[in-house]
């Protein structure tokens, strides 16, 4: 069996709700399911219901974007409390720094003949984190660029002519305030960091001494040939192992959710493992491998 232990809802960039990615796990016969929207929990309650329905294990989860150095990283927490005051506090911040950032990318367009308003951008994200995927979409429907793809080449992406940096916490802030949520931090795709695998073993040591506990190992992006590096590392280091779609929807050329036949399928083994990692950290209060060998 397969579980999906990375997906985005639309209270972030994607575009299914929380219940709709349960009942496509329970139609793919999927164990456990993560919803790990960008700085955000909200859809977390919701896909609790819907897998207590469907009987599909959920395990909370977030991804967050921050920095190590001059590196950019998505750090995956899971089984963070969602009524923690210190994660709340963070995730605001977090969204503050989104919605300056949303305001200057507009200004940005404006200045190069681009209108889209505040109301708009609003509108068009409903309940989401609105962030460049949002403002991407109106491009696309404006018929400005052709696909999202185009609108982050042209406009978007970082050293464009529209792109402003946001507020990013440091890698080493975000594993420590997952870690007192009582969640376990996990680096999301770091196969896509570079092809380079030498950067990713000295950023995994870096980040190992700073409590990192597991990598993404299984992720679309990864090749046979990435993931059995990554899966070493995991060894080394004793690492937990995650892996998930990273789906967000239609809009993103996805390929749907893990287990999918043209999809991967992380094993439900990485779950239990996931599991007794949350536990260990709750009752030791951080880092809950100490270090101590994998069994
Ligand atoms: P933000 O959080 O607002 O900085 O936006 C980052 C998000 O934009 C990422 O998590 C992706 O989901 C999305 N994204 C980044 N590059 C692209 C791209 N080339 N095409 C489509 N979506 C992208
Ligand atoms: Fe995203
Ligand atoms: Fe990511
Ligand atoms: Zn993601």
């Amino acid at each position: 069996m397969c579980v999906d232990l990375h997906t985005h809802s639309i209270y972030s960039d994607g575009t299914s709700t929380p219940e709709e990615l349960v009942l496509q796990a329970a139609l793919l016969k999927l164990r456990g399911l993560a919803i790990t929207d960008h700085d955000t929990m909200e859809g977390y309650r919701e896909a609790l219901d819907a897998g207590n329905r469907a009987g599909i294990c959920i395990v909370s989860g977030l991804e967050i974007s921050c920095l190590h150095g001059p590196l950019s990283l998505h750090m995956l927490g899971f089984g963070v409390d969602p009524e923690n005051a210190v994660l709340n506090c963070k995730l605001q911040q977090l969204q503050d720094g989104r919605r300056t950032r949303n305001r200057q990318i507009l200004a940005k367009l404006a200045d190069l003949g681009i209108q889209i308003s505040d109301d708009e951008l609003q509108e068009n994200s409903k309940c989401g984190q609105t962030g460049r995927p949002h403002i991407a979409r109106l491009l696309v429907e404006k018929r400005i660029v052709s696909g999202m793809d185009q609108a982050f080449r042209r406009y978007l992406g970082k050293g464009k002519p529209a792109y402003v940096e946001r507020f990013c916490f440091k890698a080493a802030e975000a594993i420590d305030f997952i870690h007192g949520a009582g969640g376990a931090a996990v680096l999301a795709h770091p196969g896509i960091l570079s092809q380079d695998m030498r950067l990713q073993t000295r950023l995994v040591h870096e980040l190992v001494e700073r409590k990192l506990d597991g990598l993404e190992v299984f992720h679309p992006a990864h090749s046979k040939k990435v993931q059995k590096k990554l899966h070493g590392l995991t060894q080394r280091y004793n690492l937990i192992t995650t892996g998930g779609s990273d789906y967000h929807g239609g809009n993103h050329g996805d390929k749907g959710l893990a287990g999918d036949k043209r999809n991967i399928c992380p094993p439900d083994a990485i779950l239990e493992e996931l599991l007794e990692r949350i536990e260990a950290i709750r009752v030791n209060g951080s880092n809950g491998s100490n270090g101590s060998k994998k069994k």
